[in-house]
């Protein structure tokens, strides 16, 4: 074997989010492991995810509400005029500070036990790092989380952007095409016209992961207030000028658009990025897309003493569940050849846009499937997002399971609807039936009141 040899018990592959905590577990855990990184050192969430897609959000709600206090009889001066065109440069300042602060436990730890460079398996125990150091492992996490997707037909469009490479921009661009409705579509969208950029949101045929009907109407009617959402479009052409550029789309509805924007962003979903691991030589399967099949009680691949946590999973995208799920991985990959399973946590997805839109447990499109094999359901539905005194103007759909009462799953859009989505994961977790949930005696009058409108619509049906 080529190069010189670092031996190891767990190899922990990936410094983001999932890989960290992999590794933090399993040294718990008494094992001696090493930590490989790519680079450049920090995660995801910090340099290219959560944390500038928030900060912009802050910079965004706050213009948007300076434009809803009229509403409330507060008097704004006309003269007042904002610029945000160094928004992008204020967000860069305040990530350089919170990704020191994430960063300086990975500058602790020993030089030989974080080693730089790209790992490719050479077989089910030895990794090569960068084409020279070989790592020989007992067992090890995949934690290489995942990159950008852009779709054939966006590749090769002049200035062509990605989330990750907006947040790097001077300026803001005065307008934009996004492609993409999912997660990151919708909050950039929203946050780039509340900042006074002009957006237009071409979209497939879904909204995001919603699949009951009425939540996505009510989706799009408020998502439509803020910038054009046009789904089920299909760019057709793009004409490059001293202007900027020219996209001409078809629709759904069959017609032609046409559009004058500055930059095109792809916002068309994530790869998980095992491009050039070498999962053949290790023996490691991939379930649909590329993406790692797992165990889910244990996170063990198909070589079972290599295990996978984070993004380079198929499930909805989550610092927090790359965390836990890191930890899981870690902590097994240390205790192989014993690893201890775990119940599964209720997947949970949300989106902090405005409103704000979240699934739990299991869509109507999965229950719907379900049903199809003798499984009946209900679904109990409420208005969301009333405030005293203003229109609700949002909906929570519950579905629970006809035979035992369970709640299975939820999707709901609506102001709140995280906090309401976070409570029925733990209620799903803990197996609670709708009537249990209606007996719990919520004191705020939103959005939990909509959450036990919803319960109790649905315990009638099953009375
Ligand atoms: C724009 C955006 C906004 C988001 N917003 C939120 C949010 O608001 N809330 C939320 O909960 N989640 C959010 N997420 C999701 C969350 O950030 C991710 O789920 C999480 O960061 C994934 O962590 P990870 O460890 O799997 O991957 P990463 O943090 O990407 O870490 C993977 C690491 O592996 C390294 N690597 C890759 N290949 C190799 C190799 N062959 N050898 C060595 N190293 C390698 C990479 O360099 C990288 O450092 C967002 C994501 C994005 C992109």
């Amino acid at each position: 074997m080529q190069g010189s040899v670092t031996d190891c018990d767990v190899a922990v592959i990936g410094a983001g989010a999932a890989g960290l905590e992999a590794f933090r577990a399993a040294e718990a855990e008494g094992a001696r492991c090493v930590l490989i990184e790519a680079g450049p050192l920090g995660a995801t969430a910090q340099l290219r995810g959560g944390v500038p897609l928030s900060i912009l959000q802050r910079a965004a709600h706050a213009a948007h509400a300076l434009g809803e206090l009229p509403e409330m009889g507060i008097i704004v001066d006309p003269a007042l005029r904002l610029d945000c065109r160094g928004a992008l440069k204020a967000l860069r300042t305040a990530r350089a500070r919170v990704t020191n602060e994430l960063l300086s436990p990975l500058y602790r730890i020993g030089g030989d036990r974080l080693l730089t460079g790209s790992a490719t398996f050479i077989d089910d125990h030895h990794l090569s790092i960068g084409g020279g150091r070989v790592v020989a492992f007992r067992s090890a996490v995949i934690a290489t989380g995942s990159t950008p997707y852009v779709p054939y037909a966006l590749r090769g469009i002049h200035g062509l952007l990605t989330p990750d490479l907006l947040f790097d921009l001077e300026e803001l661009p005065r307008s934009v095409a996004i492609f993409g409705s999912g997660a990151m579509g919708l909050q950039l969208g929203q946050a780039l016209s509340s900042l006074g950029v002009g957006v237009v949101v071409h979209g497939d045929d879904r909204l995001w992961r919603l699949t009951d009907e009425e939540i996505i109407d009510t989706a799009r009617e408020r998502f439509g207030r803020d910038f054009p959402l046009l789904l089920s479009s299909e760019l057709t052409g793009v004409e490059e000028g001293p202007g900027g550029l020219g996209i001409y789309c078809l629709e759904g509805d069959g017609r032609e658009s046409y559009q004058r924007v500055d930059r095109v962003i792809s916002a068309s979903g994530r790869l998980p990025g095992t491009v050039g691991l070498g999962l053949e030589a290790a023996g490691v399967e991939c379930a649909g897309q590329g993406f790692i099949a797992v165990d889910p009680a244990t996170l063990a691949t198909t070589c079972p003493h290599v295990f996978a946590a984070g993004d380079v999973l198929n499930r909805p995208m989550s610092l927090r569940r790359a965390k836990h799920d890191g930890a899981l991985a870690g902590r097994n990959a240390a205790r192989f050849p014993s690893p201890q399973p775990e119940a599964p946590l209720v997947e949970l997805g949300m989106i902090l846009t405005n409103p704000e839109l979240a699934v739990v447990g299991l869509t109507l499109g999965e229950m719907r499937e379900r049903g199809r094999h003798g499984q009946a359901f209900i679904v109990g539905g409420a208005a969301m997002g009333a405030e005293r005194g203003v229109a609700g103007e949002g909906e929570i759909k519950i579905y629970v399971d006809a035979g035992s009462h369970r709640l299975m799953g939820a999707e709901m859009c609506g102001q709140g609807a995280s906090h309401a989505a976070q409570f029925l994961a733990l209620a799903m977790g803990g197996n609670l039936t709708v009537e249990a949930l209606l007996a719990f005696p919520f004191y705020s009058p939103l959005p939990e009141a909509a959450l036990r409108e919803a319960a109790g619509s649905a315990a009638r049906q099953l009375r």
